[in-house]
């Protein structure tokens, strides 16, 4: 897939201007009268795009499943009187051939859709022949692949105005986010493709409002493109995602406080200076490595010794005692426990494997 970020539509909404593409509007439409008040406060804030779903996939039946068909005219009245443009989730081709028939500006797929290429696929069928620019949410596991996947069926398709949009995934541990943001996936989705323009859904991730300015923050941080933003006039009374949906004037206070990085250094000096740590850098990783290789030597010398006395490979109570060591040790050098624990499980997959080679050898 090739793109061109500059031509791109979502490029030029956001041209000459050093904020990211802003896109605001509540998770679902309710009443006309509800998109409407949210369309009004959020055209004075200039946002770029107005979203709202039509269609929800709820996890549950009889929860609010959206407004359907009807809220496509409100979404037209929304362009109509405020001129804005419009978006709104599509999931089967029907909802395509209805949201371009009224003339929605937008379309974006979303995370349980991304997941089943046969809805992709559908809706790519949908498309061809049709230029609208699309967005495509990540899916909601892990797989960036599943990712790559549904935006490259779309551009089979011939749409060539494609984002990504990143909500984060579905994660059976507990933690402070609704979907884990799991970041190395859109890093590497943007490694891959790089002219691809990005844009962070803070609102699915964080599941809360207290973390949807620092997790726009830190997208930011890391080049992303723009900003997905859920917006109601009345949060706590919303019919879907309540807990994580702002006012607007809350949405312009986030928006105010949201930097913009500078994509590099702009002087020799600061070139030179940051060269500098990375050569250190680079040394510490020699050494981290030449770390690791003492110690899988020493993996395999005992992998030898468990042989010759024919003992399993799996101890666990060392293995207890490493990580609740390690992760002390890791407290006392001023590093996140958490994160030498994470790197502690994959030296003992590894660790594992090896013995378990050595054991198995003639
Ligand atoms: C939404 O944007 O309201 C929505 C349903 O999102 P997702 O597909 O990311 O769950
Ligand atoms: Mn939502």
């Amino acid at each position: 897939m090739k793109f061109n970020y500059k031509e791109s539509f979502f490029a030029k909404l956001r041209a000459g201007e050093n904020r990211p593409l802003r896109i605001a509007g509540p998770c679902s439409a309710e009443s006309e009268a509800q998109v409407m008040q949210t369309a009004q406060a959020l055209a004075q804030q200039n946002i770029h795009l107005f979203r709202a779903g039509i269609w929800k996939p709820r996890s549950r039946p009889n929860s609010f499943e959206g407004v359907g068909f009807k809220g496509l005219a409100w979404l037209k009245q929304v362009k109509q009187e405020f001129g804005l443009k419009v978006t709104t989730e599509v999931a089967t081709a029907r909802h395509v051939e209805e949201a371009l028939n009224y003339g929605i500006d937008v379309l974006w797929i979303g995370a349980r859709t991304t997941v089943n290429p046969f809805a992709v696929q559908e809706i790519a069928d949908a498309l061809k022949g049709v230029q609208v620019p699309v967005m495509v949410k990540n899916p909601v596991n892990p797989d960036l692949a599943l990712w790559i996947g549904a935006i490259e069926r779309i551009y089979n398709a011939g749409v060539t105005d494609l984002a990504a949009i990143h909500r984060g995934f579905s994660s059976y541990q507990k933690s402070k986010y609704r979907n884990a943001p799991v970041w190395q996936i859109p890093i590497e989705l943007k490694a891959r493709f790089q002219s691809l323009p990005i844009i962070v859904d803070p609102s699915h991730i964080a599941g809360n409002r207290d973390l949807i300015f620092p997790v726009s923050q830190k997208a930011l941080d890391l080049g992303y493109d723009g900003v997905m933003i859920e917006t109601h006039p009345d949060p706590d009374h919303a019919l879907s995602d309540a807990e994580q949906q702002v006012t607007p004037a809350r949405l312009a206070e986030i928006f105010e406080k949201l930097q913009v990085r500078k994509t590099n250094y702009d002087d020799v000096e600061l070139v030179n200076r940051a060269e500098e740590l990375r050569l250190q850098i680079d040394a510490a990783d020699h050494d981290i490595i030449a770390a690791l290789a003492k110690r899988m030597a020493l993996v395999e010398q005992i992998g030898e010794y468990k042989k010759q006395n024919n003992v399993q490979v799996l101890q666990l109570e060392r293995w207890k005692e490493i990580f609740r060591s390690r992760a002390e040790w890791a407290e006392e050098a001023g590093i996140t426990p958490d994160f030498v624990a994470e790197l502690y499980k994959l030296i003992h997959v590894e660790s594992i494997r090896k013995q378990t080679q050595i054991l198995n050898e003639d």
